[in-house]
């Protein structure tokens, strides 16, 4: 079952919903009746209107929006990359709670004289227990103070929140990205527990759900950013392994298992004439034997799509080739001549090595 659905496309950008955000709005209507829906829908919009924001200060910059998917938890808008320039950050970061922010000043003085004063800031003073509501149009009051909530919460310097990746952007004109998302990650840990302490004491399941989520992904992020960081000098030639075994079209599926076993190569470049005509990754070769069998021959299984890729290519290209072509494993060539295979656990190497020496 698909987990979210297309609801419109604005800018080139899918606009997803949640499937449980179905349920939110089932248990606010059994809640408070019709009021219950007006108030999710207008919450959602104002939700979509801050990560649309989000999403176009990044098209400014020539960063790709996917996809923005609606969580009743907020929005997620989800970029082709995390700018590295603290610029670029700051301010698609900042464009999120701006929006809300405008829509208080813009809305401030229509609202407040077509509401009346009372009404107006009930949702405020509900808060303190103080103004009693009277008015028909609540639900107005509430989704525009609801901005102010939005603005607010993800100013906090809970990293990867908006506040959170301001404070990286800030710290990373002083410290360089790596060392700020550190310190970063650290605040938005400390704020996933503060989160996590308020949710269990005062029972806001919705508090608990977003100190995980905050928690995790900024966890996540800092090993991200720590890989491209440990492998940013270095290039294929690094990690090389010496001598290597190559295939032939002809060659028996059985012979390529035998040849496993006895040499820790998982992948294998095939040779015709010293010519590489294709690639036999391991799961090409599992997939291989499973449907056909130790009979088959290389030829019939091998992808001919994966290209060599040269020793002095630089890893977090060769990184991004494997995301492309779908592969853990890529052929090497040095001078035209096929000169090994590079793997992502050579890649990943460099890290656990990178991240000792620290
Ligand atoms: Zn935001």
């Amino acid at each position: 079952m698909r987990s979210s659905f297309r609801l419109i496309r604005i800018f080139g950008i899918d606009i997803k919903i949640h499937v449980t955000f179905f349920l939110f709005l089932l248990f606010f209507y059994a809640m408070m009746g019709p009021k219950g829906i007006a108030l999710i829908l207008g919450i959602f919009l104002c939700v979509t209107i801050h990560e649309l924001c989000h999403s176009l200060a990044a098209l400014h910059f020539g960063i790709k929006v996917k996809k923005i998917t609606l969580l009743p938890i907020g929005g997620v808008a989800s970029m082709s990359e995390i700018p590295k320039n603290p610029f670029q950050e700051l301010v698609i970061s900042l464009a999120g709670p701006a929006s809300n922010i405008l829509i208080l000043m813009i809305f401030y003085y229509p609202l407040r004289a077509f509401l009346g004063e009372n009404n107006f800031i009930y949702p405020l003073m509900a808060i303190t227990g103080r103004a009693r509501f009277t008015g028909q149009f609540s639900i107005i009051a509430y989704v525009y103070w609801l901005n102010l909530v939005l603005a607010v919460f993800n100013l906090l310097p809970a990293f990867p929140m908006d506040g959170g990746r301001v404070v990286r952007a800030l710290l990373s004109y002083r410290m360089g990205h790596r060392k700020a998302t550190k310190v970063a990650v650290k605040l938005g840990h400390i704020f996933a527990l503060i989160f996590a302490y308020i949710g269990i004491v005062h029972g806001h399941i919705f508090l608990l759900i977003i100190a995980v989520f905050v928690y995790t992904s900024a966890s996540s992020e800092a090993l991200q950013v720590d890989v491209s960081e440990a492998i940013k000098d270095h290039f294929v030639k690094d990690v090389l392994g010496r001598g290597y075994q190559a295939l032939r079209p002809d060659d028996p599926l059985g012979k390529v298992l035998e040849l496993m076993l006895h040499t820790h190569q998982e992948d294998y470049p095939v040779m015709k004439d010293s010519l590489m005509v294709g690639f036999v990754t391991k799961r090409a070769f599992i997939e291989g034997l499973h449907t056909r069998g130790k009979e088959a021959v290389v030829s019939g299984i091998m992808r001919t799509d994966i290209p060599a890729i040269n020793v002095n290519t630089a890893l977090h290209e060769v990184r991004d080739l494997m995301q492309k072509y779908n592969t853990r494993s890529m052929p090497v060539e040095k001078k035209g001549i096929i000169a090994g295979v590079v793997t992502i656990e050579d890649i990943d190497r460099v890290y656990v090595t990178d991240k000792e020496r620290m």
